[in-house]
Formats: C-alpha cells, sequence, structure tokens
C-alpha cells in the first residue's frame, strides 16, 4: 500500500539521507522548483560547483537566509540537504520555531547499498563511497539513539526504507492554515453544544 504523508502547509520539509539516497530525485517529484532548498545549488551558486566542498559555510548560510525569508512568507520549503547529523537537523527545527512554523522530516533510509548505486546511477556528480558510508553510518547513530528523530522538535517523522515505498509516496498538503497563529482552541475545538 501506498505511503501517504500529510504536510502542514506552510511547513519546513526537512530531507534526510546519505548521498544517492534520492532526495533530490523526491524533491523534484513532489514539489515545485521555487520551494526547494538545495545545498548542492547554493555550493555551485557561491563555489565551484556542487560538489565543492569549501563553499559549506557560505551555501548553508545563505540557505538558510533563504529559508527564514520563505518563512517570513509562510511558503512551505523543502531543505534538500543530507540532515544527516543532528546539529544540522537542530538549525533547521530552530529556524522553523523562530517563523511559528512546523518542521516534517523525510528520512530516506535506505540501505548502505541503495545510496551507493544511486550515487553511482546519478548523472554527472559521484561522492565518494567512503563520504557515503560515512554519512548513512550518522544517519544509523541518529535514528538508533532513544527517541529517534521525534525528540529534535519535528512535529512528524516519515521513515521510508524501500525504494519502493518512496517511488509510490504520495503527499498531501494540509488546507493553507498557519497552526502556529491559529489558536489551539480552535484547531482542537469540540462543539460542546450540541
Ligand atoms: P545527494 O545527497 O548526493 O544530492 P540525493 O539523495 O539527492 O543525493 P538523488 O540525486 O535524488 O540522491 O538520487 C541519486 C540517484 O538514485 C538518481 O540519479 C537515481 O538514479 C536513483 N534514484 C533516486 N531516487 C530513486 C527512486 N525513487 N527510484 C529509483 N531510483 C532512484
Ligand atoms: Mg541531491
Amino acid at each position: 500500500m501506498a505511503i501517504e504523508i500529510e504536510l502542514p502547509d506552510p511547513s519546513v520539509v526537512v530531507l534526510v539521507g546519505a548521498a544517492g539516497s534520492g532526495k533530490s530525485t523526491l524533491a523534484a517529484r513532489h514539489f515545485q522548483p521555487s520551494e526547494v532548498l538545495s545545498s548542492d545549488a547554493f555550493r555551485a551558486r557561491l563555489g565551484k560547483g556542487e560538489e565543492d566542498q569549501d563553499a559549506t559555510g557560505p551555501a548553508f548560510r545563505a540557505l538558510h537566509a533563504a529559508l527564514r525569508r520563505r518563512l517570513g512568507e509562510g511558503r512551505l520549503t523543502v531543505v534538500d540537504a543530507t540532515n544527516v547529523r543532528r546539529s544540522a537537523r537542530r538549525a533547521l527545527v530552530s529556524r522553523a520555531d523562530d517563523a511559528g512554523a512546523p518542521a516534517v522530516a523525510i528520512v530516506l533510509d535506505l540501505g548502505l547499498e541503495a545510496c551507493l548505486d544511486g550515487d553511482l546511477e546519478r548523472p554527472g556528480r559521484h561522492v565518494d563511497p567512503s563520504v557515503i558510508r560515512r554519512q548513512w553510518s550518522e544517519l544509523q547513530a541518529s535514528l538508533s539513539r532513544t527517541g529517534g528523530l521525534l525528540d529534535e522538535g519535528f512535529v512528524a517523522v516519515h521513515r521510508l526504507v524501500r525504494r519502493r515505498d518512496v517511488d509510490d509516496l504520495r503527499i498531501r498538503r494540509w488546507p493553507k492554515i498557519r497552526p502556529s497563529t491559529v489558536p489551539t482552541a480552535t484547531l482542537y475545538a469540540v462543539d460542546s453544544t450540541t
């Protein structure tokens, strides 16, 4: 059965997964290009290319600035970066908190082989297998901690473990309400007069 994810809109959608896991493919399939902030795209814009690790600092500062601006305008935003480290995810959750927007994680927790294969299949750029292994292990460590990613402030953590689940994924958006700006009592009101 297809997995269906419901996303509050606006929200910050944090993609999590090693290189080659399929984050950019998922983002392109389910979101408008303008909704996706990709660390690789910022590296390419600010450095020598998508793989320019020296541009990582400026790339993430620019990504965070763009995220802050978009959230200020109430726009759903997808962050396409590996986000396998808790510190990277916490920084994004904190950005969402500042804007009063919920943060949702979509974790591509595929096997290491699937990530290595995905990297080889991707045209153009390739990531060193040792880097993919390290990212994959970092994600496993995050997931195996007590609380997994759930204690990091996400309102939901969706973990996809099979390529098929990723392929069949359906994403629905909540109506355009801003949960943070609607009083809780209104959101969950039960009509007690009936
Ligand atoms: P990076 O972190 O390096 O940017 P990524 O997580 O964005 O990696 P993608 O570029 O989306 O990974 O995917 C890498 C390759 O894996 C794709 O070129 C494709 O060959 C394969 N792939 C990705 N998603 C799927 C999918 N849902 N079904 C089949 N193959 C896929
Ligand atoms: Mg990518």
